[in-house]
Formats: C-alpha cells, sequence, structure tokens
C-alpha cells in the first residue's frame, strides 16, 4: 500500500503490479489458484484474446513456471506487433507461447471449435481470465484491503479498479465487506458490455461495483492525448501505471474526488510491460507533443 498524492488530494495505491515483471497484478490474482495444481494435472493452456494482452503475457509466464505448453489465439499478429523487439508479444513468445492466427472473419466460432477439441490434458481460459477460477485470489487480494483498512484506521474506504473483463471488479465487491464501495471504469466497452459481462459471472441479485461513467467514448487501447498527460502526471507523482486501462480511469476519478473526502484506494493491477509498445503507438500517431 502506497500513498500518492496527485492534484493536491492524497490516494493509496495497492501495489499488486510489484509482484513479479511478466506475472503480475490482477492477472496474478485471477491465475493464482492454478499455481497450487500438481503440474502433472495439465500438459498445456489455451486460451485467445489480443496480441498485445496483459492477461497472455502472464498465462505464458504461469505456462512456463509449471512447464505446460501454451497456445493461444488470434486473430492476426500485425507485422509491427511481431517485429516489435519488446511488449508484452516480444515478452510471451519468449517464454515460449505457440500462437495460432485464426483470422478476423467468425473467430468466436472458431475459438469455440478449438476449445471443443481440447482433451483431459488442456486447460482452457477465457480471454483475459473472465473465469469462476479468478475468484479464489480475488478474494486473498479483498482480505488484504479488509485487513489494512482496519489497520490504517480508514472509516469510509472506496476501492477503484479499472474493468476489462469486469471479473476484478465483480469478485473484490463480493468479497469486501459491504461498507466499502468498490467503484470501477469500463475501459474495453461501456456500461452496458460490462454489465453484460457480469451477468455471466453474477448471481442474480448480487450487489454488483458501482459504474464510474468516463466521459467521453474511446475505442479501447486507442492513443488519446489526454490519456498520456494523464500517465505521465501520475509517473511524476511517483508511481507509473498502465497507459491502457489506468489513464481513463484516474480522468474519470479526478472528476468524482473533487466531490467527496473519502479515503481512496486503487488497485494497481500492473500491465507496465505492455508500456513500450503503447508508447510507440503514440509516437507513430503523432499525438506524442
Ligand atoms: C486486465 C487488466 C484490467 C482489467 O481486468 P478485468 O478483471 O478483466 O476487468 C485492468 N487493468 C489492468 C492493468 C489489466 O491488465
Amino acid at each position: 500500500m502506497e500513498p500518492l498524492r496527485v492534484r493536491g488530494r492524497l490516494f493509496y495505491v495497492k501495489r499488486d503490479d510489484l509482484i513479479h515483471p511478466y506475472f503480475s497484478g490482477n492477472k496474478f490474482r485471477k491465475l493464482q489458484a492454478l499455481i497450487r495444481l500438481p503440474a502433472s494435472r495439465y500438459r498445456r493452456l489455451v486460451s485467445y484474446g489480443g496480441v498485445q494482452s496483459n492477461a497472455m503475457l502472464s498465462m505464458a509466464a504461469l505456462a512456463r513456471m509449471k512447464g505446460w505448453r501454451f497456445l493461444y489465439a488470434v486473430k492476426a499478429v500485425p507485422r509491427t506487433v511481431r517485429e516489435a523487439d519488446g511488449g508484452n508479444f516480444a515478452a510471451a513468445t519468449a517464454l515460449g507461447m505457440e500462437v495460432t492466427e485464426l483470422g478476423y472473419e467468425g473467430f468466436y466460432e472458431k475459438v469455440e471449435n478449438l476449445k471443443n477439441s481440447l482433451g483431459s490434458k488442456d486447460l482452457f481460459i477465457p480471454q483475459g481470465g473472465a473465469d469462476p477460477v479468478a475468484e479464489e485470489g480475488v478474494k486473498t487480494l479483498a482480505g488484504e484491503i479488509t485487513t489494512w483498512k482496519k489497520a490504517a484506521g480508514h472509516t469510509h474506504l472506496d476501492v477503484v479498479t479499472p474493468s476489462g473483463t469486469g471479473t476484478t471488479a465483480l469478485y473484490l465487491r463480493r468479497h469486501l465487506p459491504s461498507d466499502i464501495e468498490v467503484l470501477t471504469v469500463p475501459v474495453v466497452g461501456d456500461a452496458q458490455t460490462l454489465l453484460a459481462q457480469w451477468r455471466r459471472l453474477a448471481s442474480v441479485d448480487e450487489p454488483l461495483p458501482r459504474i464510474l461513467e468516463a466521459e467521453t467514448k474511446w475505442p479501447f487501447a486507442k492513443p488519446h492525448p489526454d490519456f498520456l498527460m494523464i500517465w505521465r502526471e501520475l509517473e511524476k507523482a511517483g508511481i507509473t501505471f498502465d497507459l491502457i486501462y489506468a489513464p481513463k480511469t484516474w480522468r474519470a476519478l479526478f472528476l468524482e474526488y473533487e466531490k467527496t473526502d473519502r479515503s481512496l484506494l486503487y488497485v494497481h493491477s500492473g500491465g507496465i510491460y505492455g508500456n513500450k509498445t503503447q508508447l510507440l503507438r503514440y509516437m507513430n500517431e503523432k499525438a506524442l507533443s
């Protein structure tokens, strides 16, 4: 837990990004339950998603650790990604990741076929680790936060974490006491997309995290001059965040927290390793001033 003073206000940051360079943040939490499995239980990990995904890199690290093969399905690997000498794809490939390119057409159908063709020694994990297996590790995180809140003597604590699949935010809500508010910002889609994701993992009457609407609609991972500015501001304040999820989330937080004096804990979910290639995208799009 680390204090962070920015825009004249004190925040707290849970430094889950420091767990491991490749296998950190909420990806570590979501895959944590698998670490304890005997390595002989599986021979191969199989998943799918984006070519620069943080989940992909963590799964590659986990597979390496267990001595499992790792098969990862993507739509296509752009040449710039294949040739980049840094970032998540390069690191995951160096860890032994095998990639299969399924093409843009009928991608999800093909993933379904791949999944159905797997054997008993293959472990399939949905995109981004959006799976009930993630609950155990996120529950541990919730326990650490609850203990810290008591020890630090915070009366009103809000916990915030950005949402991709929303898995982390949902399981935090499930395992934090109800007096701790859980906030999240949808980064991959909008609030509707996030609610649809939660319906897949949540029970009908379960309390959900509160969604902070970021006021801009913006395509996932597309460089945005405001995001770069906020990322730099946070780095200057003392902590390097990821360039994809964190800036949009902090942007919404700055608006919300001008109005309140509640204590706020930001769960740093890692993803720093992908900053190198994302910064290159900023330069290529000439958004860098
Ligand atoms: C994956 C990721 C998220 C989103 O986590 P979900 O559980 O999919 O909502 C947020 N921040 C960072 C840095 C991530 O890598």
